[in-house]
Formats: structure tokens, sequence, C-alpha cells
């Protein structure tokens, strides 16, 4: 079959708007309301947590904001506050998804803690709780977990929840890339001590940028509103009795989200849609999609991803900025199936590289299922069960174009584009 290039190119997720969005923009800018108050802000804040099942929300400038003053919170209730200068995890360690963006990192070391990157499971590609209970045997003095759900799939939330418990551990949920997403009926976003929520532009829903704080607390809620408009004393002047940031969500970029929300539903449809062609479409090639929990698990199907099996892998090496590979008969790996989508004008990505091989992190703490992952020397050992699993799902995935204005057609076309990989 003969393949022509895209048009138009495909994207692995793009922002989709809908027409509502410039309606409450153009009501900022008309009523004069474009800074961090107003109509927008209180509406997008009352909305998302009235859909996530949260009491308090708190708009903040982005995702990472929210999950910085999530951290740092957690930080301040288990350690009291910290001397001026100093972070607060200062000296302590932090347990984190090791297979994320590294938005959900950052935050830990921004408050000068040091991150323990906690391997991650094969079937939902999130925190491995085994491992998380072998972290807490190596580092029992930790009180804090910071979880995300990757590409949108919930973690094993009970599992984790229940070990966090049994060492008196808060957990920071990141549920940036899973706003809409359910687990055992929940909404992701309200499972946490303190939730955190993104509206960046290639999100399920934006609002051209911006994030949240979600909790039930209202002193917390409180808390971080005033830490998000740098810690204003009430008082005539400008009074400061702690470090404040300047991390408030816009009554502009409110107007986005305010016109995206109703939506929310309609696109992770359109996600789920492009999940199961994706399904349909690869039946009978070595490869499997990427995992959920179907009987107690709804995602958002932000992003839909592959994994070609072991035996179905061609060579392939990667640097540190570079990738090689050797195309074989009946084989193919990532960077061959990224590398055709780009020179037919889609695009797709490796899986999220996990934080434990990122340079930034070299020295931190890595745990698996087999204890301290830093002390093999090889990368991926598959045969003696000692796994790396994150390692090895990053050597064989990706992440697949997942754009919901792309049509059944297009995706038709993809499919065929990988099939050929395969050749
Ligand atoms: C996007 C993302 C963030 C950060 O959100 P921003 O709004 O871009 O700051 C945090 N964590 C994860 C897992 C993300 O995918």
């Amino acid at each position: 079959m003969e393949i022509k290039s895209f048009e138009k190119k495909i994207w692995l997720a793009s922002p989709t708007m809908h027409g509502d969005e410039q309606k409450w923009v153009d009501e900022a800018i008309q009523t004069n309301w474009v800074s961090t108050v107003g109509a927008n802000i209180n509406s997008v804040e009352e909305d998302i947590a009235k859909t996530v099942g949260t009491k308090y929300a708190v708009a903040l400038s982005c995702g990472t904001a929210a999950l910085h003053l999530a951290v740092k919170l957690a930080g301040e209730r288990i350690y009291g506050m910290p001397k001026p200068n100093e972070g607060t995890l200062k000296g302590k360690t932090i347990f984190c998804s090791d297979m994320t963006f590294d938005a959900t990192a950052n935050p830990i070391a921004y408050e000068d803690g040091e991150a323990v990157f906690i391997d991650s499971e094969r079937d939902t590609w999130n925190m491995d709780p085994v491992a998380l209970e072998k972290a807490f045997e190596m580092y029992p003095d930790t009180k804090i977990v910071m979880l995300a759900h990757l590409y949108g799939t919930p973690a094993k939330f009970d599992e984790i929840k229940a070990i966090c418990d049994k060492f008196g551990a808060l957990i920071v949920e990141d549920a940036a890339e899973s706003l809409g997403a359910t687990y055992k009926s929940k909404q992701t976003g309200a499972l946490g001590d303190y939730n955190c929520i993104s509206f960046n532009g290639n999100k399920i829903i934006t609002g051209s940028s911006g994030g949240m704080f979600l909790t039930n607390s209202k002193e917390d809620a409180d808390k971080v509103r005033k830490w998000s408009t740098q810690s204003r004393e009430d008082a005539a002047w400008y009074q400061h009795e702690e470090i404040g940031y300047n991390y408030r969500m816009s009554n502009i970029v409110a107007g986005v989200v305010r016109g995206q929300l109703p939506y929310l539903s309609e696109h992770v449809l359109a996600k789920k849609a492009i999940y199961e062609r994706y399904k349909e479409g690869f039946k009978g090639l070595p490869v499997t999609m990427n995992p959920y929990d179907e009987a107690n698990n709804e995602p958002n199907f932000w992003l839909s991803c592959l994994l070609i099996n072991e035996d179905a892998m061609c060579k392939q090496v990667r640097g540190e900025k570079d990738a090689l590979y050797i195309h074989e008969q009946g084989k193919t790996c990532p960077t061959e199936i990224l590398e055709k989508l780009a020179k037919y004008n889609a695009e797709g990505r490796p899986i999220w590289k996990p934080m434990h091989m990122q340079p930034i992190y070299r020295n931190n703490p890595f745990v698996t299922v087999n204890g301290n992952g830093r002390a093999r020397s090889n990368a991926y050992i598959a045969e003696n069960g000692c796994v790396d699993v994150g390692a090895d799902i990053f050597a064989r995935g990706l992440c697949l174009p997942s754009d919901n204005k792309m049509t059944a057609e297009e995706q038709e076309i993809i499919i065929q584009i990988i099939r050929s990989c395969f050749e």
C-alpha cells in the first residue's frame, strides 16, 4: 500500500478548543478582571472541586506550582516550618514515582529534599507497591510519597495507601495527566492527602497553562492560596512572615479552562476511542498497549502507548541524546517507529525516560522489587528476576499519536505505518 505523508501534522496531543473559551476570555477583558482575581477563577475552582470530588480547589499558574506547594505543605505538616533560606524537606528522603515527567520530582529538589525513585510495575506502569514497601524498609524515616498516574492510568492506589498508612506517610498525588480518570469509581486527584492537576497545553483539557491544588482541608487550601500570592499577611502594607510565590492562576487563563471544562468527558471518550482503535488495529502484531486494571479503573486514555514484545525488538542503542537501530525482518523498535511516523508527518514520543536514568538524578537512590536498583551494573537484567521495569518499558515502549482531532481514517494510516515497521 502506498502511504502519503499527512498534509496536516498529526500531533501527539494538542489543545482542542470549542469556542466557549473565547467568550470567557472576552468577558474577563471587557470587565477588566484580567489579573489573578475574577469570576472565571471562582467558577473553575468550584467546578473542578465538584468534578473531581474534593471540597477545595486552588487555581495556580501550572501543575508544577501545585506540586511544589503540595510537597512543601506536606513537609511543613510533618517536619514543621523550615529555617529561613532552607527548604522544607532539607535532609529528608521523599519517595517518588520513577517513570513520570520530571515535574513530579523537581519540587522535591526545590525544597532541598532527596527523591528516592521507586520502580514501576507492569500492570499499570505506575509506582510498584512491592518496591515501595522495600523502600520503606530501606528508608524507614520517609514520610512523603509523590505518586503520579502515568498517561492517565490510575496507579495501584489502595495497595500504596495501605503501605503509606503502615509507615505513617502522606501521599502527594500527581494527577496532572489523569484528570477525568477514575480509580474504583473515585476520581484521581481526590485520592491523596494533597492533590495536583494540570491544564498545560497537551493535557486532556487545557487553560493554555495552569494547574490546581486540590484538598478537603480548608486550612490547607487557604495556606496554599496565601503562599501562591506572595504570602501577604493581613496588613495595610506588604507584610511577610513566610516565603511567598507568584503562583496564582490569571483570570484570563481561568477563562480558557472554564470554556474547556464542559468538554472533559467528551475528550475522555475521544481518547478512549483512539485507544480502542489502536488496540484493534494492532491485533496480530507482537505488541501490547499501555495496560490498566479493566475491572476496577477507567483511565482518561490521555496517551495511547505501545510496548513491543521482547522477541520482536530489533537492535536499538540509545546514548544520552541520540539513538541508533538496525532493522531486522519481522522486528522493530521505538526508534524506528518514531522515525517512520515523523517521516509521514506524525508525532509520537518515546516513553518518559525514567527519573533514575536522568543525568540530573544520577546520584539519587532507586528502589526496585529486588531492593537497591543502583547496586547492579547492568541497566536491565531480564533473566534472573532482577528487573529494572522502568528501563525496560522505556526501551521497548513509545507514545503514539493520540490527538483527539485525529480522524479514524488518519489513525488507520498511522496503524498501517506502524505495521509496515514489522515487515
Ligand atoms: C504535565 C505534568 C506536570 C506539570 O504540569 P504543568 O502544568 O506543565 O506544570 C506534572 N506532572 C506530570 C506527570 C505531568 O505530565
